[in-house]
């Protein structure tokens, strides 16, 4: 162990506290060699020098006669104070009685003014240092029995003392061997177990004796803080080389390694071989691949949206979720109709902000909690309608939209017209979004849904049509009411030609359909014009407006109810 310790190192730091120049002068000369020194020249100085950097310091000599603040009380301080009370203490005394009574109050060693012997003082110097190094690694048990490997306690105490005195950059390793729990079935436990001895045989042999450590985590999994390092798949070739060569072996047995590369300082040790597991553990099923590097930012996305599931039901609420309306208008008249609008959902999250829909729809659609969200939406929408119509006796159609899970849901009609009659409306009056690609998932399921709700009345418009890749056979047989082009088309028909050939194909479908289109993601004069040319009945978009809070999407009904 110390030798490791010793190897590749960054200089210990010791604090030599003395009123005289002259004896710090002396002392520094003898341990600068061997040392980074740094000097105090009372008791005062000295302890404002340890506060914030106490890690950093391996070794104290105190003089006990000093102005401001004497040694004695420096002494008192740091061994009643748990952030200081790791540092050894020599006292620095001519006085023969002194010794003992700082050796009671806590010094750790002595040594004699005047001095003469550097060698002596070098030698107790580094003999309480290396005492305390040891003190400090843990005293439970610092090996595993079974490989020789540190332990991990051990392993994780033993790198925060490296890392005191190394700043090379270093590498986390996770290492796993795959189905170990197969392997124990099939050999039994000792051949497991022989296998990982050979395992950690060859990492032991690979760290050789350089500053490299290894431990065995738990079970199968080993840890491994190697100097950074360009390529490991030598090392996992040379790992499993060495493993496969037990000779009851009748298959061949993979590892996986995960690499957290130059671990960040700034995290906790444990934290660096969590990652570097994270990766290990990203590779379960996947047979093409044996190494993983750690990927912060995916770390951090994962983190990001752990933190969005978790908040959605207090965001419910506390009604940090708002809906907005965007309208839709009719265009081929003389002037354009305020015809219908949509619901879309806004997320002003207490502390992240707003967030868009993009960011979290996509995110609860993979674990089914959009169905909440929906039905907060349809809730909303169902009650803004009929407020509308009591205050301005019009009303203004809203589309929701429908994400594919709400559709296999049993109870989806019952709670759609539970909201309906809740507010006094019809099924003309809300109308459902459903977006292409769902179609494609289990067209004959949703099919089936479809044609019930039609049945009772409901309107359903095709959302995003043209990215979900609908076979034209399934088009014919789809019960649809509007077609919504796919926004991107809109974007691009001006800017390209296979846009422009798309879109217009989009409306002979719907021409042969019979259903009208709703062009979305209309934001100026030009694509609205080459639209209306096209025969496109309603557009959604910036040019007419984005989506609004509901005080503000009332002053366009108001608008409407006075031009009509
Ligand atoms: P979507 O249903 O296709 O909604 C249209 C999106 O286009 C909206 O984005 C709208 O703000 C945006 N948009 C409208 N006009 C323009 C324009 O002229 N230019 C540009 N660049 N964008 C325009 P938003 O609100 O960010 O919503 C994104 C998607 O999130 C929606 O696409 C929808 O799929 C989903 N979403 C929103 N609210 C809900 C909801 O309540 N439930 C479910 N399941 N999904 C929702
Ligand atoms: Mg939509
Ligand atoms: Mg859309």
């Amino acid at each position: 162990m110390k030798n490791t310790l010793n190897k590749g190192l960054i200089k210990r730091r010791i604090l030599v506290v003395d009123d005289e120049m002259i004896n710090r002068e002396i002392l520094g000369n003898m341990l600068c060699d061997g040392y980074e020194v740094s000097y105090a020249s009372n008791g005062q100085e000295a302890l404002d020098l340890l506060r914030g950097t106490e890690e950093s310091f391996s070794l104290i000599l105190l003089d006990l006669m000093m102005p401001v603040m004497s040694g004695d009380e420096v002494l008192n301080i740091c061994r009643s104070d748990p952030r200081l009370s790791s540092i050894p203490i020599i006292v620095l005394t001519q006085d023969e009685d002194a010794e003992a009574s700082s050796i009671r109050s806590g010094a750790d060693d002595f040594i004699k003014k005047p001095y003469n012997l550097p060698e002596v003082i070098l030698a107790r110097c580094e003999r309480i240092i290396d005492l305390y190094e040891k003190k400090n690694l843990i005293d439970t048990t610092e090996r595993d029995t079974l490989t020789g490997l540190y332990s991990n306690d051990f392993f994780f105490e033993y790198i925060r003392q490296i890392g005191q005195y190394n700043s090379d950059p270093m590498d986390a390793i996770a290492m796993d061997i795959e189905n170990f729990h197969l392997i124990n079935e099939i050999y039994g436990r000792s051949g497991g177990d022989e296998i990982l001895k050979k395992a950690a045989d060859i990492i032991s042999a690979e760290l050789g004796d350089g500053t490299g450590i290894a431990c065995r985590s738990v079970a199968d999994t080993f840890y491994i803080y190697h100097p950074a390092k360009e390529d490991y798949d030598d090392l996992v070739g040379r790992i499993e080389k060495e493993i496969n060569s037990c000779s009851f072996l009748e298959a061949k047995i993979r590892i996986r390694i995960g690499i957290n590369k130059n671990v960040d300082m700034s995290e906790a040790v444990e934290q660096w071989f969590d990652h570097a597991k994270l990766a290990c553990d990203g590779m379960r099923r996947d047979y093409t691949r044996t190494l993983a590097y750690y990927d912060r930012e995916l770390n951090d996305r994962q983190l990001h949206q752990a933190r969005l599931i978790s908040d959605m039901d207090a965001s419910i609420a506390n009604h940090d979720f708002v809906v907005f309306y965007q309208p839709k208008y009719g265009v081929l008249g003389d002037r354009p109709v305020l015809r219908s609008a949509e619901a879309l959902i806004r997320w002003k999250h207490p502390e992240l902000g707003m967030i868009s829909p993009g960011s979290f729809i996509p995110l609860f659609e993979g674990n089914g909690l959009v169905q909440k969200l929906d039905r907060f939406v349809w809730e909303e929408a169902g009650a803004q309608i009929a407020a509308w119509k009591e205050q301005y006796k019009i009303t203004v159609p809203v589309s929701v939209n429908v994400s594919r899970i709400d559709i296999y849901d049993p109870r989806l009609e019952e709670i759609l017209f539970g909201i309906l009659e809740k507010n006094g409306l019809t099924t003309k009056e809300m109308l459902l979004e459903i977006t292409e690609s769902a179609y494609s998932d289990n067209a004959d399921r949703l099919i089936e849904v479809v044609n019930n709700l039609r049945a009772k009345g409901f309107r359903i418009e095709m959302d995003d049509f043209g990215s979900g890749y609908s076979s034209l056979n399934m088009l014919t047989t789809i019960p649809i009411d509007v077609l919504k082009m796919d926004m991107k088309f809109v974007s691009n028909m001006l800017k390209d030609e296979k846009s422009l050939k798309l879109c217009e194909l989009v409306m002979d479908i719907s021409r042969f359909l019979e259903v009208p289109v709703v062009a979305e993601g209309v934001e100026d004069e030009a694509q609205l014009a080459k639209l209306k040319d096209m025969g496109c009945e309603i557009v959604q978009g910036y040019y007419f407006s984005r989506p609004l809070p509901a005080e503000e999407f009332e002053e366009l009904i108001r608008k409407e109810a006075e031009l009509a």
